[in-house]
């Protein structure tokens, strides 16, 4: 693929990526001084137009401070075929998917980011339309740090044509799998799968499954994902996830708007990141800084809790053995904490 130098009348600066159907590039508009995303999508055939264009009529009819903003479409030619260019505003600081394969997603972060991508889908569901791709990819951070779901490509006008399925495997619900036709709750259950890896810091799903069957085996039987939880992550932030994921849709949250208020009224009070094997810190909601760090000592194991820098002695922990230490240090983590 060769960069253009312009398409119409942007100049375009750099390749972004490639989605399932076309290329992104960045580039700048000279009328408006202002940056763009741009995807560009071949349309070899003219009937072709009327599906190409469909992902920008689909964010026009979803504008939302939590949909990335279309700002035209129109056509265009690339190596001699003509295309269909929709500019978007360009988001510099990228996809949920990039900081989470570069940086420690903290639990506080990932239910706002995700409560913010709830508030894009309950609008699109609510203007009839289906997201069908919701994943950390698909979530791009704006220029004050807020949460805007994108790449609509393969959003679908639930009224049209509910039968046809896609979308990332790995965040496909078992009844989705099994042939049903996608539906707002598949939705919430990606969205699901998608806390459960910004909760545990998961960049990418493996998805190595001989056939079809053994795939579906897999989901029904829980173990795809295997809901195995980092030991940081306190039981009513896996309840909310399990919920949302559950094999049973008449199980997960009903609505884009349920699972967010769920989301909502979790926020930890104290939000731990680690800085090495044996420390984190905390923030909690009104400020205060917080650090939890286990030793070796000649006596064995100790754990020190700090609270502004003064330790919380009904907290602190000495005399531990090998096998209890590990428990104990994320026990009183996510007890302080939830
Ligand atoms: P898929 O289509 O399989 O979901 P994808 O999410 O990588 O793949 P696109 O959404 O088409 O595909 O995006 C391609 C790349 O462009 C990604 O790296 C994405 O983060 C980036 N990108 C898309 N839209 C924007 C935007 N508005 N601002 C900045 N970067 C963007």
């Amino acid at each position: 693929m060769k960069k253009p130098e312009k398409i119409r009348k942007f100049k375009v600066i750099d390749f972004l990526g490639n989605g399932n159907f076309g290329f992104v590039f960045q580039a700048f508009d000279p009328l408006l001084k202002a940056d763009r995303a741009i995807k560009l999508i071949q349309v070899p055939k003219p009937e072709k137009f009327v599906e190409a264009v469909k992902e920008a009529q689909t964010l026009e009819a979803c504008r939302h401070k939590h949909i990335v903003d279309v700002k035209e479409v129109d056509v265009s030619v690339y190596e001699g075929a003509p295309c269909v260019y929709i500019a978007m505003e360009y988001l510099a600081k990228g996809s949920i998917q990039k900081h989470l394969e570069n940086r420690f997603i903290s639990i506080n972060e990932a239910l706002n980011i995700l409560s913010q991508a709830l508030l894009g889908l309950e609008h699109a569901h609510n203007n009839n339309v289906l997201h069908r791709d919701i994943k950390p990819g698909n979530i791009l951070f704006g220029d004050n740090g807020e949460a805007k779901l994108s790449d609509f490509g393969l959003a679908l006008h639930y009224h049209v044509d509910p039968s046809d399925t896609a979308g990332y495997r790995p965040h496909q619900p078992l009844e989705v799998i099994e042939g049903s036709p996608m539906d707002k709750l598949s939705d919430i259950y990606a969205a699901g799968i998608t806390l459960y890896r910004l909760i545990n810091n998961i960049p990418e799903m493996e998805f190595d499954f001989s056939s079809r069957d053994e795939w579906k085996a897999a989901v029904r039987k829980g173990k795809y994902p295997d809901r195995k939880y980092a030991p940081h992550v306190p039981r009513k932030i896996k309840s909310i996830v399990n919920k949302a994921i559950n094999n049973d849709p008449g199980k997960r949250y009903q609505s884009a708007s349920e699972f967010r208020q769920a989301l909502e009224k979790s926020v930890l009070s104290i939000d731990w990141t680690p800085i090495n094997q044996l420390t984190w810190v905390g923030t909690g909601l009104s400020g205060d800084r917080y650090e939890i760090a286990r030793r070796k000592k000649r006596t064995g194991w100790a754990i020190d809790y700090k609270r502004n820098s003064r330790r919380v002695m009904n907290l602190c922990v000495e005399h531990l053995c090998d096998d209890e230490v590990q428990d104990r240090f994320f026990r009183i983590m996510c007890e302080s904490g939830a």
